[in-house]
């Protein structure tokens, strides 16, 4: 029997960890990767439990641990040093946790269990894909490596390219627009003056935000690190660091609300204080009507972009990897794929959680970011009674994990962490 072929488009969390859980069911890969060298930039992220169950599937999460930082929770302290939001893993479960992980370390793990599957994994680095067409028995890619266009078919296609997709179905498209609010990052040496294993956030009305973020290690190297980020409107962050927001105006504002952040931010400042130290980074809101249909489907960012404020997206696109291994394996009998019933499977499994996430992202991130006069005080009233009941408490702290498959409903992690193919 003639092996099954997909292609996956992106060499990013999602693209990685689907490939190697099509390979783990013996399915051959093709994983198309437009920069020659993977390399990620950027700030660190922090998997919660939704993702280390996926972790934990693909067997990955052993290595992870030995690059990331445990933490235990989020704790946002508002202007006049009140503790706004007081989120702990502990609350959903037990023996909850989250990791903060570089970016460099989450694709060095991924990258290295991907390379475990060599005869089903081909690798193809510089390869832009800048078509799909789709024909009843395959699909056929475009696209250029060194300049040079090239062509090849497949059974199925994954779309996982992320954001700022061109790829994905127009007609699946509902929204698909950039966010008004982005954000500075830089990663720096660990701060110790605020616990460790906490990512900490300060707020003042919805117009300021800071974080400070576990964010582990990266590979070869002991130096435990944390990463600062600092909302802006978009339009305005070129802005960050130079005339027209100096450092001393940035550390002034930092050491009239939280004197303690502004005293560390200060004894860092040779690494921080230059604009070309921060990266920029700006936030899609993308929202589909399906995510996958005949021989096309689309996972991660590419599916889904979201503002980070409910740190979701590497782990949104880590449970995308794991349904459409599951769904690939209950769509297929006796070696044929039954594709109608791969995507009503994957919809199942991750459509209400998505509609989930991204209805309680748009709900939430004016309430930390916008220049509304009321979004503030209305965040620190209705947070301040939502924390007084325990329901809310425990519900936040699942939200926050990652496992919501709806309002009033929720994914359980040794589901997913467990779950196995039939060999
Ligand atoms: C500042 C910031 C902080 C964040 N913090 C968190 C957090 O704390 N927790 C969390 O879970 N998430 C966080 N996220 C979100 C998270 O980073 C993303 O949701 C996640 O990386 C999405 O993965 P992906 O694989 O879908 O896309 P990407 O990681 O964007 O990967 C897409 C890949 O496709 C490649 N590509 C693009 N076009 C093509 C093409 N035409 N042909 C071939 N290849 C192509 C790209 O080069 C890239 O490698 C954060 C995001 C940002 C920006």
């Amino acid at each position: 029997m003639k092996k099954r072929h997909i292609a996956i488009i992106g060499a990013g969390t999602a693209g990685i960890a689907t490939a190697i859980l099509l390979a783990q069911q013996n399915i051959k890969v093709s994983l198309f990767e437009k920069v020659e060298q993977l390399s990620p930039v950027g700030a660190g992220l922090l998997l919660q439990p939704s993702g280390l169950a996926v972790f934990e599937h693909l067997g990955v999460l052993e290595h992870a641990l030995s690059l990331t930082r445990i933490v235990t929770g989020l704790e946002g302290q508002l202007a006049n040093g009140k503790l706004l939001v007081n989120s702990h893993y502990q609350q959903a479960q037990d023996d909850f946790y989250g990791l903060g992980i570089h970016r460099a370390s989450l694709t060095h793990v991924l990258e290295s269990k991907a390379h475990a599957f060599s005869e089903q994994i081909s690798w193809y680095l510089g390869y832009e894909i800048f078509k799909i067409n789709e024909y009843s028995n395959h699909v056929t890619l475009e696209g250029q490596f060194k300049q040079q266009h090239f062509s090849a078919h497949f059974d199925l296609v994954i779309i996982a390219n992320g954001a700022r997709s061109h790829l994905r179905p127009e007609s699946w498209v509902k929204i698909n627009k950039p966010y008004p609010w982005g954000a500075k990052w830089i990663i720096v040496p660990e701060c110790e003056k605020f616990e460790t294993h906490i990512l900490h956030q300060f707020y003042d009305r919805s117009q300021t935000m800071m974080g400070i973020m576990p964010t582990g290690k990266v590979p070869h190297s002991d130096q435990a690190l944390s990463s600062i980020f600092w909302s802006i409107p978009s339009h305005q962050l070129d802005q960050f660091l130079t005339k027209q927001y100096s450092f001393e105006t940035w550390l002034f504002d930092l050491n009239q609300r939280w004197p303690k952040v502004a005293e560390w931010i200060e004894s860092i400042k040779p690494q921080i204080e230059h604009p070309e130290q921060w990266l920029s980074a700006h936030y899609r809101d993308v929202v589909m009507s399906k995510f996958g249909s005949g021989r096309i489907g689309v996972i991660g960012d590419a599916a889904h972009a979201m503002s980070p404020q409910l740190g979701q997206g590497a782990n949104m696109a880590l449970l995308d990897a794991w349904a459409l291994g599951q769904s690939i394996q209950a769509a297929t009998q006796h070696g044929a794929l039954n594709l109608s019933h791969l995507w009503q499977d994957y919809h199942q499994h991750r459509l209400s959680s998505t509609n989930f996430y991204q209805f309680f992202s748009r709900l939430l991130t004016p309430l930390y970011q916008s220049h509304a006069s009321w979004t503030g005080p209305l965040r620190d009233l209705s947070f301040s009674m939502m924390y007084q009941f325990p329901y809310f408490r425990k519900e936040m702290a699942i939200t926050i994990s990652g496992l919501k498959s709806g309002l009033f409903s929720n994914m359980k992690y040794q589901d997913i962490a467990q779950s196995s193919f039939k060999k």
